[in-house]
């Protein structure tokens, strides 16, 4: 039943797609560089400069590919896109130029699952369309991993919903239309039936930036930061903005959060494969001692380590795209966690020797590879820490398991034996 083998047809969209992203997108990301570029929808002159591209995409039937065809997407199963996402990893504009950048991407398909009709007409449609960008607004100033600590509250007043309190990291807020907001509605419940989620236009009044903080690889210039710390001053909403029912914003945000992993995880694939690739043409280029870095050992082993993580890692991201696309929903949580873990392990140790091996000109702004290492912490605190994430696929494995039957292992060579002689086992 396992085939790795890929439909002409398929193949045929995937060599586009490729041809596409290496000589038109990756040309975007040296034309306006910048964590925030994509997003800056205000930006006149790269989105001039895009839409020709996404039209193109369009054209292709490649657009916003992780939604059905209700939605105006294509409806590709996880599979397909797992493919697909792998060669838009390579390029930090192509999620944009396809209609698959993150977190629009998870904003979208919360609004299609749970939004009503006047929200999906008001939000869903420009979103999908590109013209406006989302925010989730989830993590606060003193709780990220845990959600039963958030203490952003909302409340009823009259006909509206009015929101106090902070929230932190909120990405792209600054080019955002609305954030979609997760605020403690229903303290009376137990931790995870508490909060519920909120559509909020940005230009509400209320709402205040503290500030946008700046990560690696953005300059210190005011105008730079692109995770904006919010403080949410009685801010009111009317009742009709809530996405979902009360109490249900953990639900709306697992329905999010998975699927945001794992299409990170598929990018990454594609951003340790544009590694790998200047891996080896580095190798075959540069001489020292009189031959080529690839005819010395240290610089194969470093090659040979790289091709066959990468390509465990690809498997792993193939399978739990599978198990997505067969099984009943939640089937995939152990292994989109799993993927989740390991993308930043993988992405590290291969970043890293892809920089050792470019020697000074790895750690110049000259080449990817700069963007790609100060990416890397990001991979393993974003949608969650690596830990926590460790920690479930861990849970899930020792659920299931039973203590051994006496005082030895069940794998005990000497009491198996003794169990066997004496017809016991
Ligand atoms: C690039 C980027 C973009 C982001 N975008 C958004 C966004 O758009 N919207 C949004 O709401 N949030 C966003 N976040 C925030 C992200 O969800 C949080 O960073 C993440 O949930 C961790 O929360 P924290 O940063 O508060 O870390 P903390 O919760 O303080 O955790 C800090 C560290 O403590 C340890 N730790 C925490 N919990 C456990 C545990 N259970 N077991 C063992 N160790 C543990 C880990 O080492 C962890 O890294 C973004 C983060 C990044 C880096």
């Amino acid at each position: 039943m396992i085939d790795f083998r890929i439909e002409p047809e398929l193949q045929a969209k995937l060599d586009w797609m490729d041809n596409f992203v290496r000589t038109k997108c990756e040309m975007i990301d040296l034309l306006y560089p910048g964590h925030g570029a994509p997003y800056d929808v205000g930006n006149t002159e790269s989105r001039a400069y895009i839409k020709p591209l996404q039209d193109q995409v369009k054209a292709q039937g490649l657009w916003a590919c992780h939604l059905g065809p209700e939605l105006g997407g294509p409806g590709y199963g996880q599979l397909t896109l797992a493919l697909m996402n792998e060669i838009l990893g390579r390029s930090y504009w192509a999620p944009t130029i396809f209609g698959t950048a993150a977190p629009d991407t998870g904003n979208a398909e919360i609004l299609a699952m749970f939004g009503t009709e006047e929200q999906k007409a008001r939000f869903l449609k420009p979103l999908m369309a590109g013209e406006i960008v989302s925010t989730f607004s989830m993590t606060e100033p003193q709780a990220g991993a845990d959600p039963t600590e958030f203490t952003c509250k909302a409340y009823r007043d009259g006909d509206a919903w009015v929101i106090e309190g902070e929230k932190w990291f909120s990405s792209n807020a600054r080019f955002a239309s609305f954030l979609i907001v997760m605020a403690v509605t229903n303290p009376e419940n137990p931790p995870h039936g508490r909060m519920s989620m909120l559509i909020v236009p940005t230009d509400t009044p209320g709402i205040e930036f503290i500030r946008h903080s700046q990560t690696m690889g953005d300059s210190k210039g005011e105008d730079d930061g692109t995770h904006a710390y919010i403080r949410y001053n009685k801010v009111r909403v009317p009742l009709d903005a809530m996405l979902g029912g009360p109490g249900e914003g953990f639900k709306v945000a697992q329905a999010r959060l998975g699927g945001g992993r794992v299409h990170h995880a598929m990018r990454t694939v594609g951003k340790c494969q544009r590694a790998i690739d200047m891996m080896l043409e580095r190798a075959v280029s540069r001489r020292t001692k009189g031959k080529l870095l690839s005819e010395h050992q240290f610089v194969q082993g470093a090659i040979g380590q790289s091709v066959i993580e990468l390509e465990q890692f690809r498997l792993l991201v193939l399978k739990t795209a599978w198990i997505i696309d067969n099984e009943p929903h939640g089937a995939a949580r152990t292994h989109i966690a799993m993927c989740k873990v390991q993308m930043a392990k993988v992405y590290h140790d291969i970043v890293q020797r892809a920089i050792q091996i470019h020697g000074s000109l790895g750690v110049t702004l000259e080449t990817p590879l700069a963007d790609m290492w100060m990416g890397l912490p990001s991979l393993a605190l974003a949608d969650g820490p690596t830990e926590v994430h460790l920690a479930q696929v861990a849970r899930a494995y020792l659920k299931n398991t039973k203590p051994a039957p006496g005082l030895f292992p069940s794998d005990h060579g000497p009491s198996r034996l003794a169990a066997y002689q004496n017809g016991v086992s």
